[in-house]
């Protein structure tokens, strides 16, 4: 698959960081954004804009005046829309080369989080809710696919990467499910920043270069502007990941 000279142009600045080939990589994959707020902005944004090949985006809710300090892909207009239209409709304006597929779904079980993660080399966690992403986290492993994962609260935000059988899993590092708080508090710029860097760190996961955060925990306190980077290890007695080598 070779890029056309408007391709060329479109992306001349980050072809300048991973090389041509590596944009052609970017042009053939494709990432299933789990999740179309606060996060899924930034990272559907990014992924549109850097000329991922296929966006599948997945969220079942509709947009409320309360996410638009925040959900910037949607705007006071859309208040009412289905997200996932209402993010398809700014992607597609950023870059009508690159193919959306909505799905207006909330993954409740296992096999629709497997329905989802096997269409995409790369899954990107983008949601507020820990069952959804423990379910995410165990078809990715299932599979064999990256999971990319953030969340955040307040001005408190985390990002980890997932590569089954390389790194941990969700499970390994949390292995209970983490209280729920709704609704939980949310600086807009948390929510920005997280997005970025798992936007950043599919990038690298697609093009190889750089290195993913695999086994790494990164911790970003707004608060304070400190960045801190636990690593973090597999659990042998993990109950989704122990069994792989
Ligand atoms: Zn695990």
């Amino acid at each position: 698959m070779t890029l056309s000279e408007e391709e060329l142009e479109r992306y001349d600045r980050q072809i300048r960081v991973w090389g041509v080939e590596a944009q052609e990589r970017l042009k053939q994959a494709t990432v299933a954004v789990v999740g179309l707020g606060g996060l899924g902005s930034p990272v559907a944004m990014y992924l549109a804009a850097a000329g991922v090949g296929r966006l599948i985006l997945v969220d079942p809710e509709r947009v409320e005046l309360s996410n638009l300090n925040r959900q910037i892909l949607h705007w006071t207009r859309d208040v009412g829309r289905l997200k996932v239209e209402s993010a398809a409709e700014k992607l597609r304006e950023l870059n009508p080369r690159v193919q959306l597929e909505v799905l207006p779904r909330r993954i409740e079980s296992l096999e629709d989080a497997l329905e989802v993660a096997r269409k995409a080399d790369v899954v990107v966690d983008c949601l507020d809710n820990w069952r959804t992403r423990f379910l995410l986290n165990e078809a990715c492993v299932r599979l064999g696919k990256p999971l990319v994962h953030a969340a955040v609260r307040g001005l408190y935000g985390q990002l980890t990467v997932v590569k089954p059988g390389e790194g941990p899993c969700l499970r390994c590092i949390f292995p209970t499910e983490p209280v729920e708080e709704r609704p939980f508090p949310v600086a807009g710029p948390t929510a920005g920043v997280l997005g970025s860097l798992e936007a950043q760190e599919v990038l690298k996961l697609l093009t190889g270069y750089g290195e993913a955060s695999v086994g790494k925990l990164v911790l970003v306190d707004g608060a304070r502007m400190s960045f801190d980077v636990l690593k973090v290890q597999r659990r042998s007695d993990c109950p989704v990941c122990g069994s792989l080598g």
